[in-house]
């Protein structure tokens, strides 16, 4: 995911260490070839303007210049930099709030980001990461074929869903979920929402009335971190319009240029909790900024 900008700042630092004795010309040459490479991996603008600013004040304040590792004190900084973009000051990595049963998790996203197979995932995890009886439930009941989806996806791994009742509304079906994990002594339950391939206010209005009733103790936006930009417009405006804890960014074991991983907390202020990393069950990591930035760098 991060390949061509990881080697692009590795270029860069690298330079900078081999070079011995750096001027503060050195270092502001430097930090402009950082935030082109930051702009090439398609983080925002301002995301990559307050990186350099960031790095810039704390090489000053340090007398980077004066110090007898210069370079490596500014890799350092870059390092630090860096988690702290990824992740703000969040020290609870992949923490859910699901302690009080029966615990709501609402999965909210557009069609195709990747939600119902992030739903039953995290199920998953759950279930043998944190020993909770999970039950899933697809409130997705525009589209068949994606109730039955989460219903094959629920076997393979052994989770319990709620059984497809026809005709009924999503709110209905997130009244039924929550009757059944009180009534059935579920620790969590998950409702996958309906996507859409657009953000458009029948799907807004829809989620908005789910939530209204399911209370979710936890509302994960699933987006496509390949869709960079995208990605980001896509969280603010579910955060603006249903209010999201946390992000979970899929694909990212695909080439693209990790822009959304880096914008993603800066710009809509939620934290990324997961990372989707593949097709399979297990693919899903608890997003951990240290080491991303430690691959970053390289
Ligand atoms: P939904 O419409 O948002 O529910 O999307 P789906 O869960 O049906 O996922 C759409 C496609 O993306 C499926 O083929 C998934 O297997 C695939 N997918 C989901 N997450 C990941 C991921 O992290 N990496 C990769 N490579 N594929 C993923």
């Amino acid at each position: 995911m991060f390949e061509t900008l990881s080697e692009r700042l590795g270029g860069v630092l690298d330079k900078l260490t081999r070079q011995g004795a750096l001027s503060e010309a050195d270092v502001s040459t430097a930090l402009r070839e950082v935030r082109v490479a930051l702009l090439e991996a398609d983080v925002s603008l301002p995301v990559a303007r307050d990186f350099v600013k960031a790095v810039q004040e704390k090489a000053t304040g340090q007398n980077v210049t004066k110090s007898v590792t210069p370079g490596q004190q500014v890799v350092k900084i870059v390092h630090d930099e860096l988690v702290h973009v990824l992740a703000g000051d969040t020290k609870d990595i992949g923490a859910l709030k699901v302690d009080s049963p029966p615990a709501p998790i609402l999965m909210v996203g557009l069609q195709g980001g990747g939600k119902t197979t992030t739903t039953a995932k995290l199920a998953k995890h759950l279930t043998e990461k944190q020993g909770k009886r999970v039950l899933m439930a697809s409130l997705d009941t525009s589209r068949p074929a994606a109730m039955e989806q989460l219903e094959t996806l629920g076997r393979q791994i052994n989770v319990d869903t709620l059984p497809i009742v026809k005709g009924q509304s999503p709110v209905d079906i997130a009244k039924r979920a929550k009757q059944q994990a009180t009534l059935g002594g579920y620790d969590v339950f998950m409702l996958d929402t309906a996507g859409r391939l657009s953000i458009d206010d029948a799907l807004m209005a829809e989620v908005a009335a789910v939530r209204d009733v399911a209370k979710p103790h936890e509302t994960l936006l699933v987006v496509d971190g390949l869709t960079g930009q995208d990605a980001v417009n896509t969280a603010e405006n579910f955060d603006s319009r249903i209010g999201i804890t946390g992000v979970v960014l899929t694909r990212m074991d695909g080439d693209g240029r990790g822009g959304a991983a880096l914008s993603m907390r800066a710009v809509t202020g939620q934290p990324i909790k997961f990372v989707g990393l593949g097709e399979k069950m297990d693919a899903l990591e608890p997003f951990h900024a240290e080491r991303v930035a430690g691959r970053i760098l390289g």
